[in-house]
């Protein structure tokens, strides 16, 4: 039996031994100029590693070693079934190692360890052997020709995928690009956020000794600017996923417009709308569900249902219930299993939630929240925190703000709801409450959202794909549609008649 004790995660904590060089062709390796740089316990303010800094010349490194092991045939061209049989094996090692990856993802970026123990950890594993399981069951194609022609189409994997990710979900931000591109036979060079590298390059210790070979899965952490721009620009890349901000998203285009036009695949920021009809029969689930829309993982959620349009005739009621969970959210110590929410990612980005909480005071009614508290006299985190009467263009209502903050804003009709929900940059994901059939289908076509959860937030799962519209980025992370990014379609065309 586990024993998921505060005290326990504590002990389990200290005794961590963080893996900090950069991982390149099958080994921890320094980074060439020998820079690293912080990885802090946004809980604490306390330096857990040094952390090598990649730049160009160790992401160069990098890809050159995917690339070899990647022409050498060793993964590329090994039968989907031994694919498997390693995939699998990483998937058990995951499972394994569940304490420890979900401490690295807990001390480096703040999220509550048991969330990571029980959401994040067994979510990789359960990806990489969704992928493991599939990759042998999928058939090319034979394209109907004349008598005497055998036209193939055939599904094969790109080369070298670049994969660039968040720190939001560190560990499972990095799977969901490495599983299904390294199933598909790709080698891989990862660059995690600089704020929560430590899981991935323990990820890549694992897939090493789960038998992914040399030079298969490379881990670079570095900064932004520095190593995934390095990656975003390297002209022996073939393809470049990337999960983050939509400005750096849009940088990714342009190093590939610069470079060799490698496709991206951008998945970016949301400002996702949750509507809540009168006519919705349990507003307590509804109030549930809305709360942990947005402060789930400190509100730091693509996704999170950061702007919430609710029928004028049932506001105040729906309101008062959101105000009850949201004080029964406060921030906590994050490796204790009874805190409700944990810590901000860091300083940077818990000045930036103050400053539109700051805003917000002169423009909207802030009804619960809107501090930054300390746990144990330190850290970085803030209250849970609920504005109403929020107008449409606020900022409140328009941008990404990436932490605990909400933006209620009332509605008299249907279509009233539907108009402000569209009024966005950003088209990644939407939820609506309601009992009527026709309705919920009504509003869910009209929506425009990758993902539209009727009657629950979030609705995700390995089997569907996620991705956005509009400004969210263009890119399908998840289901068999993510290996349509990681593969080209080649056709082979034999005449064998007269
Ligand atoms: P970010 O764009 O700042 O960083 C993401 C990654 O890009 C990091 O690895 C970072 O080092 C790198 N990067 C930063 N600047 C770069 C540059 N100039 N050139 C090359 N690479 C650079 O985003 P973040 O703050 O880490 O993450 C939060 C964002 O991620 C939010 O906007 C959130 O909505 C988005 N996100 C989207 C999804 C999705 O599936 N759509 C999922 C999770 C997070």
């Amino acid at each position: 039996m586990l024993d998921h004790s505060h005290d326990s995660w504590k002990a389990k904590a200290q005794a961590l031994r963080f893996r900090h060089r950069a991982f390149i062709g099958g080994r921890f390796v320094d980074a060439a100029g020998g820079g690293t740089f912080d990885s802090i316990n946004p809980a604490t303010g306390e330096v857990l590693a040094q952390v090598a800094a990649c730049e160009a010349e160790d992401v160069d490194r990098a890809v050159v070693a995917a690339r070899r092991a990647f022409d050498s045939g060793v993964w590329s061209r090994a039968a989907p079934s031994h694919r498997k049989g390693v995939l699998l094996r990483l998937a058990g090692l995951i499972r394994d190692n569940l304490e420890e990856l979900a401490l690295l993802d807990s001390l480096d970026m703040g999220k509550l360890v048991k969330d990571a123990a029980t959401i994040d950890v067994p979510g990789s594993a359960g990806i990489f052997q969704w992928y493991a399981e599939a990759i042998d069951k999928l058939y090319d194609e034979v394209a109907p020709t004349g008598q005497g022609d055998l036209a193939l189409v055939r599904r094969v994997p790109l080369g070298v995928v670049g994969a660039v990710v968040p720190w939001n979900f560190p560990l499972d931000m990095a799977t969901w690009k490495c599983a299904p591109a390294l199933a598909a036979g790709n080698s891989v060079v990862l660059k995690p956020a600089e704020q929560s590298p430590l899981s991935a390059l323990r990820l890549a210790e694992l897939a090493a000794e789960a038998g992914v070979p040399e030079g298969v899965l490379n881990v670079v952490p570095g900064l932004g600017a520095t190593a995934g721009r390095a990656l975003g620009l390297h002209g022996d890349v073939d393809c470049l996923a990337f999960t983050g901000s939509t400005a750096t998203g849009k940088l990714f285009m342009q190093y590939s417009g610069q470079s060799n036009l490698k496709p991206v695949w951008p998945e970016t920021g949301g400002k996702s709308p949750n509507l809540v009809f009168a006519d919705c029969d349990n507003l307590d689930r509804a109030a549930d569900m809305a709360a942990f829309g947005i402060f789930f993982n400190q509100g730091e959620v693509c996704s999170a249902n950061s702007r919430l349009y609710v029928e004028r005739s049932i506001r105040d009621a729906f309101v008062e219930k959101l105000v009850e969970r949201a004080e029964a959210a406060q921030p906590g110590d994050p490796l204790d299993p009874a805190s409700r929410m944990g810590a901000i990612v860091d300083e940077r980005q818990t000045r930036k939630i103050m400053s539109f909480i700051e805003g917000g005071r002169a423009t909207a009614r802030l009804v619960t929240g809107g501090e930054r508290v300390s746990v144990d006299g330190r850290g970085c985190f803030v209250a849970p925190t609920i504005f109403e009467d929020v107008r449409p263009d606020d900022p409140l209502a328009r941008e990404e703000i990436f932490g605990p903050v909400l933006a209620v804003v009332p509605f008299d009709t249907e279509e009233e709801a539907v108009r402000m929900a569209n009024d966005s940059l950003y088209g990644l994901a939407a939820s609506v409450w309601t009992d009527d059939l026709g309705r919920a289908l009504r509003v869910s076509d009209a929506l425009h959202a990758g993902t539209v959860s009727v009657n629950t937030v979030d609705a995700l799962s390995v089997g569907t794909p996620f991705g956005g519209m509009k400004q969210s980025g263009f890119g399908r992370d998840l289901s068999l549609h993510s290996l349509d990014k990681y593969t080209a379609l080649k056709t082979v065309w034999i005449k064998y008649g007269a």
